[in-house]
Protein backbone atom coordinates (compact mmCIF):
# COMPACT_ATOMS: atom_id res chain seq x y z
CA UNK A 1 0.00 0.00 0.00
CA UNK A 2 1.33 3.59 -0.76
CA UNK A 3 -0.08 7.24 -0.16
CA UNK A 4 -0.27 8.06 -3.88
CA UNK A 5 -4.05 8.47 -4.80
CA UNK A 6 -6.23 10.62 -7.27
CA UNK A 7 -8.43 12.75 -5.26
CA UNK A 8 -10.61 15.72 -6.98
CA UNK A 9 -9.13 14.49 -9.95
CA UNK A 10 -5.09 15.45 -9.31
CA UNK A 11 -2.84 12.33 -8.10
CA UNK A 12 -1.75 13.08 -4.66
CA UNK A 13 1.29 12.28 -2.44
CA UNK A 14 -0.82 12.13 1.32
CA UNK A 15 -2.26 15.06 1.53
CA UNK A 16 -0.21 17.16 -1.23
CA UNK A 17 -1.16 17.65 -4.58
CA UNK A 18 1.41 16.73 -7.31
CA UNK A 19 1.00 19.96 -9.35
CA UNK A 20 1.89 21.92 -6.23
CA UNK A 21 5.36 19.89 -5.93
CA UNK A 22 6.31 20.58 -9.49
CA UNK A 23 5.38 24.31 -9.39
CA UNK A 24 7.47 24.81 -6.83
CA UNK A 25 10.25 22.76 -7.56
CA UNK A 26 10.54 21.99 -11.26
CA UNK A 27 10.64 18.59 -12.97
CA UNK A 28 11.86 15.99 -12.96
CA UNK A 29 11.77 15.68 -9.09
CA UNK A 30 11.60 12.85 -7.09
CA UNK A 31 8.53 12.76 -4.52
CA UNK A 32 8.65 10.28 -1.35
CA UNK A 33 5.22 9.85 1.18
CA UNK A 34 6.63 9.84 4.88
CA UNK A 35 3.31 8.15 5.70
CA UNK A 36 4.45 5.22 2.74
CA UNK A 37 7.69 4.34 4.56
CA UNK A 38 6.78 4.23 8.26
CA UNK A 39 4.31 2.05 7.14
CA UNK A 40 6.25 -0.50 5.28
CA UNK A 41 8.76 0.04 8.21
CA UNK A 42 5.98 -0.98 10.79
CA UNK A 43 4.49 -3.61 8.55
CA UNK A 44 8.07 -5.31 8.32
CA UNK A 45 8.80 -4.97 12.33
CA UNK A 46 5.54 -6.81 12.55
CA UNK A 47 5.90 -9.60 10.34
CA UNK A 48 9.31 -10.57 11.85
CA UNK A 49 8.26 -10.18 15.48
CA UNK A 50 8.16 -13.77 15.79
CA UNK A 51 11.81 -13.91 15.09
CA UNK A 52 12.45 -12.24 19.04
CA UNK A 53 13.98 -9.04 19.33
CA UNK A 54 15.42 -8.55 15.85
CA UNK A 55 17.83 -5.89 14.25
CA UNK A 56 16.26 -4.28 11.06
CA UNK A 57 18.92 -2.50 9.40
CA UNK A 58 17.58 -0.67 6.43
CA UNK A 59 19.15 -0.96 3.31
CA UNK A 60 21.01 2.71 3.09
CA UNK A 61 21.84 1.71 -0.86
CA UNK A 62 18.53 1.80 -1.60
CA UNK A 63 18.07 5.36 -0.53
CA UNK A 64 20.58 7.21 1.12
CA UNK A 65 18.62 10.41 1.40
CA UNK A 66 19.26 11.83 4.61
CA UNK A 67 16.01 12.73 5.52
CA UNK A 68 15.10 9.14 4.18
CA UNK A 69 17.34 8.38 6.87
CA UNK A 70 16.16 10.16 9.90
CA UNK A 71 12.65 9.22 8.95
CA UNK A 72 13.39 5.27 9.27
CA UNK A 73 16.14 5.81 12.12
CA UNK A 74 13.26 7.27 14.65
CA UNK A 75 11.16 4.31 13.39
CA UNK A 76 13.99 2.05 15.26
CA UNK A 77 15.51 0.81 12.18
CA UNK A 78 19.34 0.25 11.88
CA UNK A 79 21.29 0.68 8.89
CA UNK A 80 23.28 -1.83 6.75
CA UNK A 81 26.60 0.08 4.80
CA UNK A 82 28.38 -0.62 2.37
CA UNK A 83 31.00 2.17 1.75
CA UNK A 84 32.27 4.71 4.74
CA UNK A 85 29.91 7.24 3.09
CA UNK A 86 27.25 5.33 3.58
CA UNK A 87 28.37 4.53 6.88
CA UNK A 88 28.92 8.48 7.72
CA UNK A 89 25.48 9.46 6.19
CA UNK A 90 23.84 6.99 8.75
CA UNK A 91 25.70 8.15 11.85
CA UNK A 92 24.59 11.74 11.01
CA UNK A 93 20.88 10.73 10.72
CA UNK A 94 21.20 9.46 13.65
CA UNK A 95 21.36 5.83 13.81
CA UNK A 96 23.06 4.32 16.56
CA UNK A 97 26.61 2.22 15.71
CA UNK A 98 25.07 -0.86 17.51
CA UNK A 99 22.71 -0.89 14.95
CA UNK A 100 24.69 -0.73 11.98
CA UNK A 101 25.93 -3.74 10.04
CA UNK A 102 28.44 -2.69 7.34
CA UNK A 103 28.92 -5.48 4.43
CA UNK A 104 29.84 -5.24 0.83
CA UNK A 105 33.07 -7.07 -1.32
CA UNK A 106 35.99 -4.84 -1.18
CA UNK A 107 36.01 -2.24 2.05
CA UNK A 108 39.07 -0.83 2.42
CA UNK A 109 41.70 -0.41 5.25
CA UNK A 110 40.63 2.94 5.59
CA UNK A 111 37.06 2.09 6.00
CA UNK A 112 37.02 -0.36 8.76
CA UNK A 113 39.63 1.68 10.63
CA UNK A 114 36.58 4.88 10.31
CA UNK A 115 33.43 2.41 11.38
CA UNK A 116 35.76 0.27 13.76
CA UNK A 117 36.23 3.62 15.90
CA UNK A 118 32.54 4.84 14.91
CA UNK A 119 31.31 1.63 16.77
CA UNK A 120 28.84 -0.71 15.13
CA UNK A 121 27.07 -4.04 15.15
CA UNK A 122 29.31 -6.65 12.64
CA UNK A 123 30.71 -6.58 9.50
CA UNK A 124 30.04 -8.89 7.12
CA UNK A 125 32.98 -10.70 5.93
CA UNK A 126 33.37 -11.97 2.06
CA UNK A 127 36.87 -13.70 1.98
CA UNK A 128 39.92 -14.71 4.62
CA UNK A 129 41.62 -11.96 2.93
CA UNK A 130 39.47 -9.70 4.02
CA UNK A 131 39.52 -11.00 7.82
CA UNK A 132 42.93 -11.04 8.07
CA UNK A 133 43.31 -7.21 6.56
CA UNK A 134 40.16 -6.35 9.36
CA UNK A 135 42.23 -8.16 11.94
CA UNK A 136 45.07 -6.57 11.35
CA UNK A 137 43.67 -3.03 11.38
CA UNK A 138 41.67 -3.60 14.82
CA UNK A 139 45.07 -5.03 16.10
CA UNK A 140 46.61 -1.96 15.27
CA UNK A 141 43.60 0.71 16.91
CA UNK A 142 43.49 -1.92 19.95
CA UNK A 143 40.29 -3.09 19.42
CA UNK A 144 38.44 -6.34 18.17
CA UNK A 145 36.29 -6.08 15.10
CA UNK A 146 33.03 -7.85 15.51
CA UNK A 147 32.19 -10.07 12.90
CA UNK A 148 30.21 -12.45 10.78
CA UNK A 149 31.06 -14.00 7.33
CA UNK A 150 28.70 -13.76 4.25
CA UNK A 151 27.89 -17.13 3.12
CA UNK A 152 27.38 -17.54 -0.81
CA UNK A 153 24.49 -20.77 -0.29
CA UNK A 154 24.96 -21.43 -4.08
CA UNK A 155 21.13 -20.87 -4.55
CA UNK A 156 19.78 -19.41 -7.90
CA UNK A 157 17.53 -16.57 -6.72
CA UNK A 158 15.13 -16.11 -9.77
CA UNK A 159 15.90 -12.65 -10.44
CA UNK A 160 18.11 -10.67 -12.87
CA UNK A 161 21.04 -11.20 -13.38
CA UNK A 162 22.71 -8.39 -12.16
CA UNK A 163 20.94 -8.07 -8.63
CA UNK A 164 21.60 -11.99 -8.49
CA UNK A 165 24.39 -12.70 -5.52
CA UNK A 166 23.98 -16.46 -4.32
CA UNK A 167 25.33 -18.08 -7.22
CA UNK A 168 28.37 -19.92 -6.70
CA UNK A 169 30.45 -18.38 -9.24
CA UNK A 170 28.82 -14.39 -8.15
CA UNK A 171 31.64 -12.24 -6.26
CA UNK A 172 29.49 -12.52 -3.21
CA UNK A 173 30.47 -14.15 0.08
CA UNK A 174 32.44 -17.30 0.96
CA UNK A 175 31.53 -20.49 -0.74
CA UNK A 176 29.31 -22.66 1.79
CA UNK A 177 31.62 -25.40 1.51
CA UNK A 178 34.06 -23.88 2.39
CA UNK A 179 32.63 -21.81 5.10
CA UNK A 180 34.12 -24.17 8.05
CA UNK A 181 37.88 -23.38 6.94
CA UNK A 182 37.35 -19.45 6.72
CA UNK A 183 35.53 -19.55 10.34
CA UNK A 184 38.58 -21.84 11.52
CA UNK A 185 40.98 -19.43 9.62
CA UNK A 186 39.41 -16.09 11.49
CA UNK A 187 39.63 -17.68 14.65
CA UNK A 188 43.30 -18.12 14.33
CA UNK A 189 43.30 -14.07 13.97
CA UNK A 190 43.73 -12.03 16.95
CA UNK A 191 41.77 -9.33 16.68
CA UNK A 192 38.38 -10.33 15.58
CA UNK A 193 35.55 -11.12 17.46
CA UNK A 194 33.49 -13.99 15.12
CA UNK A 195 30.52 -13.64 16.03
CA UNK A 196 28.29 -14.12 13.74
CA UNK A 197 26.42 -15.67 9.73
CA UNK A 198 25.34 -13.68 7.24
CA UNK A 199 23.36 -14.42 4.02
CA UNK A 200 22.04 -12.03 1.15
CA UNK A 201 20.87 -13.64 -2.42
CA UNK A 202 19.72 -10.99 -4.66
CA UNK A 203 17.47 -8.44 -4.37
CA UNK A 204 13.71 -7.93 -5.57
CA UNK A 205 12.73 -11.61 -5.31
CA UNK A 206 9.76 -12.90 -6.14
CA UNK A 207 10.06 -16.43 -4.78
CA UNK A 208 10.45 -17.60 -1.37
CA UNK A 209 11.79 -20.57 -2.27
CA UNK A 210 15.15 -19.62 -2.70
CA UNK A 211 15.73 -18.09 0.12
CA UNK A 212 13.87 -20.74 2.25
CA UNK A 213 16.52 -22.91 0.89
CA UNK A 214 19.20 -20.50 1.90
CA UNK A 215 18.64 -19.82 5.19
CA UNK A 216 17.79 -23.67 5.33
CA UNK A 217 21.68 -24.37 4.75
CA UNK A 218 22.88 -21.61 7.24
CA UNK A 219 21.08 -23.16 9.68
CA UNK A 220 22.67 -26.47 9.19
CA UNK A 221 26.30 -24.23 8.98
CA UNK A 222 25.13 -22.91 12.52
CA UNK A 223 25.14 -26.00 13.99
CA UNK A 224 28.41 -27.42 12.59
CA UNK A 225 30.13 -23.98 13.51
CA UNK A 226 29.20 -24.50 17.22
CA UNK A 227 30.25 -27.85 17.03
CA UNK A 228 33.61 -26.39 16.04
CA UNK A 229 33.36 -24.42 18.52
CA UNK A 230 32.38 -21.01 17.27
CA UNK A 231 30.20 -18.86 19.61
CA UNK A 232 27.43 -18.11 16.70
CA UNK A 233 25.39 -15.35 18.09
CA UNK A 234 24.11 -13.82 15.00
CA UNK A 235 22.42 -14.69 11.98
CA UNK A 236 21.82 -11.70 9.10
CA UNK A 237 19.43 -13.09 6.71
CA UNK A 238 19.90 -10.15 3.99
CA UNK A 239 17.35 -8.33 2.51
CA UNK A 240 15.98 -8.88 -1.21
CA UNK A 241 12.07 -9.36 -0.57
CA UNK A 242 10.67 -8.01 -3.87
CA UNK A 243 8.22 -5.37 -4.54
CA UNK A 244 5.59 -4.92 -7.08
CA UNK A 245 6.19 -2.96 -10.26
CA UNK A 246 4.18 -4.20 -12.59
CA UNK A 247 -0.03 -4.30 -11.74
CA UNK A 248 -0.81 -6.79 -14.13
CA UNK A 249 2.11 -9.40 -12.26
CA UNK A 250 1.30 -11.69 -9.53
CA UNK A 251 2.18 -9.92 -6.65
CA UNK A 252 5.57 -11.26 -5.09
CA UNK A 253 5.08 -13.03 -1.33
CA UNK A 254 4.63 -10.24 1.44
CA UNK A 255 6.45 -9.83 4.30
CA UNK A 256 3.49 -11.41 6.42
CA UNK A 257 4.67 -14.54 4.39
CA UNK A 258 8.29 -14.10 4.68
CA UNK A 259 8.46 -13.66 8.14
CA UNK A 260 6.19 -16.72 9.23
CA UNK A 261 8.90 -18.54 6.86
CA UNK A 262 11.62 -17.41 8.66
CA UNK A 263 9.98 -18.23 11.66
CA UNK A 264 9.87 -21.57 11.06
CA UNK A 265 13.57 -22.21 9.98
CA UNK A 266 14.98 -20.13 12.22
CA UNK A 267 13.13 -21.47 15.10
CA UNK A 268 15.63 -23.56 16.77
CA UNK A 269 18.89 -20.99 16.14
CA UNK A 270 19.22 -19.51 19.40
CA UNK A 271 20.51 -16.77 17.16
CA UNK A 272 19.90 -12.91 17.23
CA UNK A 273 18.33 -12.03 13.62
CA UNK A 274 19.33 -9.23 11.65
CA UNK A 275 17.62 -8.21 8.51
CA UNK A 276 18.37 -5.85 5.64
CA UNK A 277 15.47 -4.73 3.97
CA UNK A 278 15.77 -1.66 1.18
CA UNK A 279 13.61 -1.96 -1.34
CA UNK A 280 10.33 -3.29 0.60
CA UNK A 281 10.46 -0.01 3.05
CA UNK A 282 11.45 2.74 -0.07
CA UNK A 283 10.27 1.69 -3.60
CA UNK A 284 6.54 2.47 -3.33
CA UNK A 285 7.11 5.25 -1.18
CA UNK A 286 7.94 7.26 -3.86
CA UNK A 287 7.90 8.60 -7.39
CA UNK A 288 9.53 10.29 -10.23
CA UNK A 289 7.35 13.55 -11.24
CA UNK A 290 8.25 14.21 -14.57
CA UNK A 291 6.35 16.88 -17.24
CA UNK A 292 5.83 15.82 -20.88
CA UNK A 293 8.32 18.10 -23.38
CA UNK A 294 6.32 17.11 -26.38
CA UNK A 295 4.79 14.07 -27.94
CA UNK A 296 7.02 13.01 -30.84
CA UNK A 297 5.11 10.66 -33.90
CA UNK A 298 6.88 7.52 -34.73
CA UNK A 299 6.57 5.17 -38.07
CA UNK A 300 5.48 2.59 -34.83
CA UNK A 301 3.86 4.25 -31.57
CA UNK A 302 4.45 8.07 -30.91
CA UNK A 303 6.85 8.86 -28.82
CA UNK A 304 6.28 10.37 -25.36
CA UNK A 305 9.42 12.49 -24.37
CA UNK A 306 9.62 13.73 -20.94
CA UNK A 307 11.87 16.01 -19.07
CA UNK A 308 12.97 13.05 -16.63
CA UNK A 309 15.89 10.89 -18.80
CA UNK A 310 17.68 7.38 -17.80
CA UNK A 311 20.26 10.08 -15.38
CA UNK A 312 17.30 10.85 -13.63
CA UNK A 313 15.81 7.01 -13.64
CA UNK A 314 18.23 4.13 -14.78
CA UNK A 315 16.78 1.47 -13.47
CA UNK A 316 14.78 0.55 -17.11
CA UNK A 317 17.83 0.90 -19.06
CA UNK A 318 20.48 -1.17 -16.24
CA UNK A 319 17.92 -3.60 -15.41
CA UNK A 320 14.96 -3.60 -18.12
CA UNK A 321 13.09 -2.57 -15.33
CA UNK A 322 9.40 -1.80 -15.76
CA UNK A 323 7.86 1.16 -13.92
CA UNK A 324 3.89 2.13 -13.98
CA UNK A 325 3.64 5.17 -15.28
CA UNK A 326 0.80 7.25 -14.87
CA UNK A 327 -0.82 11.01 -15.68
CA UNK A 328 -1.18 13.30 -12.53
CA UNK A 329 -4.64 14.00 -14.12
CA UNK A 330 -5.61 11.13 -15.47
CA UNK A 331 -8.56 11.39 -18.12
CA UNK A 332 -10.47 8.24 -19.23
CA UNK A 333 -8.67 7.75 -22.38
CA UNK A 334 -5.86 5.47 -23.28
CA UNK A 335 -2.89 5.83 -25.34
CA UNK A 336 -0.37 3.16 -26.39
CA UNK A 337 3.07 4.54 -26.94
CA UNK A 338 6.87 4.57 -26.62
CA UNK A 339 7.84 6.95 -23.33
CA UNK A 340 11.25 8.14 -23.51
CA UNK A 341 13.69 10.82 -22.09
CA UNK A 342 15.84 13.53 -23.74
CA UNK A 343 19.04 11.70 -23.70
CA UNK A 344 21.17 11.04 -26.62
CA UNK A 345 20.86 7.08 -26.45
CA UNK A 346 18.35 4.76 -27.41
CA UNK A 347 18.69 3.48 -23.87
CA UNK A 348 16.73 6.34 -22.70
CA UNK A 349 13.41 4.63 -23.06
CA UNK A 350 11.71 4.28 -20.04
CA UNK A 351 8.79 1.94 -21.79
CA UNK A 352 7.74 0.62 -25.28
CA UNK A 353 4.28 0.18 -26.57
CA UNK A 354 3.07 1.05 -22.81
CA UNK A 355 -0.94 1.51 -22.95
CA UNK A 356 -1.16 4.27 -20.52
CA UNK A 357 -3.86 7.30 -19.47
CA UNK A 358 -3.71 9.65 -22.27
CA UNK A 359 -1.42 12.71 -22.00
CA UNK A 360 -0.04 15.50 -24.27
CA UNK A 361 2.76 18.35 -24.34
CA UNK A 362 3.08 20.10 -20.78
CA UNK A 363 0.95 17.35 -19.04
CA UNK A 364 2.64 15.91 -15.23
CA UNK A 365 3.24 12.21 -15.33
CA UNK A 366 5.16 10.11 -12.42
CA UNK A 367 6.99 6.65 -12.36
CA UNK A 368 5.75 5.19 -9.88
CA UNK A 369 7.51 2.78 -7.58
CA UNK A 370 10.98 5.21 -7.83
CA UNK A 371 12.02 5.39 -4.18
CA UNK A 372 14.78 2.47 -4.63
CA UNK A 373 17.30 2.38 -6.40
CA UNK A 374 16.44 6.09 -8.18
CA UNK A 375 17.54 8.88 -6.89
CA UNK A 376 21.05 7.45 -5.59
CA UNK A 377 21.68 6.22 -9.05
CA UNK A 378 21.19 10.18 -11.09
CA UNK A 379 24.12 11.05 -12.77
CA UNK A 380 24.61 14.54 -14.60
CA UNK A 381 24.65 12.29 -18.08
CA UNK A 382 24.55 14.89 -20.86
CA UNK A 383 25.08 17.51 -17.83
CA UNK A 384 21.76 17.05 -16.42
CA UNK A 385 21.76 18.48 -13.12
CA UNK A 386 21.31 15.94 -10.33
CA UNK A 387 17.62 14.90 -9.63
CA UNK A 388 16.05 17.05 -6.60
CA UNK A 389 14.25 15.08 -4.19
CA UNK A 390 11.11 16.08 -2.00
CA UNK A 391 9.52 14.65 1.36
CA UNK A 392 5.77 15.04 1.72
CA UNK A 393 4.41 14.29 5.09
CA UNK A 394 0.52 14.68 5.55
CA UNK A 395 0.20 18.33 3.90
CA UNK A 396 3.66 19.65 4.67
CA UNK A 397 6.57 19.01 2.04
CA UNK A 398 9.88 20.16 2.40
CA UNK A 399 12.85 19.72 -0.15
CA UNK A 400 15.16 16.97 0.98
CA UNK A 401 17.78 17.52 -1.71
CA UNK A 402 17.99 20.71 -3.73
CA UNK A 403 18.41 20.40 -7.89
CA UNK A 404 22.09 20.31 -8.52
CA UNK A 405 22.78 23.82 -10.03
CA UNK A 406 24.09 23.94 -13.59
CA UNK A 407 26.70 26.72 -12.58
CA UNK A 408 28.05 24.21 -9.80
CA UNK A 409 28.22 21.58 -12.22
CA UNK A 410 30.41 23.22 -14.64
CA UNK A 411 32.45 24.74 -11.95
CA UNK A 412 33.27 21.47 -10.80
CA UNK A 413 35.56 21.05 -13.62
CA UNK A 414 39.56 22.35 -12.93
CA UNK A 415 41.51 23.30 -16.08
CA UNK A 416 44.67 22.87 -15.84
CA UNK A 417 47.04 25.37 -15.47
CA UNK A 418 48.20 25.19 -19.10
CA UNK A 419 44.59 25.97 -20.62
CA UNK A 420 43.87 28.96 -18.11
C1 LIG B 1 21.36 -4.52 -1.62
C2 LIG B 1 21.51 -5.28 -0.36
C3 LIG B 1 20.42 -5.41 0.51
C4 LIG B 1 19.05 -4.87 0.22
O1 LIG B 1 18.41 -5.56 -0.80
P1 LIG B 1 16.87 -5.22 -1.11
O2 LIG B 1 16.56 -6.09 -2.25
O3 LIG B 1 16.79 -3.79 -1.45
O4 LIG B 1 16.09 -5.57 0.10
C5 LIG B 1 20.64 -6.06 1.72
N1 LIG B 1 21.85 -6.58 2.02
C6 LIG B 1 22.90 -6.49 1.21
C7 LIG B 1 24.20 -7.07 1.61
C8 LIG B 1 22.78 -5.84 -0.01
O5 LIG B 1 23.82 -5.75 -0.83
Amino acid sequence: MDHFEVSGGVLHCEGVALPAIAAAVGTPVYVYSTATMVRHAQVFRDAVAATGDPLIAFAVKANPNGAVLATLAREGLGADVVSIGEYRRAIAAGVPPERIIFSGVGKTAAEMEYALRGGLLQFNLESVEEAEMMSAVADRLGLRAPVAFRINPDVDARTHKKIATGGALSKFGVPIDEALDCYAAARDLPALDVQGVAVHIGSQLTDLAPLESAFGKVGTLIGELREAGHDIRFADLGGGLGVPYDRDMPHPPGPAEYGAMVARITADWDVRLVFEPGRLIVANAGVLLSEVIRVKPGVGDDFVVVDAAMNDLMRPSLYDAYHAIDPVRPGNSQMTVNVVGPICESGDTFATGRTMGTVGAGDLVVFRTAGAYAATMASTYNSRPLTPEVMVSGDRFAVIRERQDIEALIAADVLPEWLG
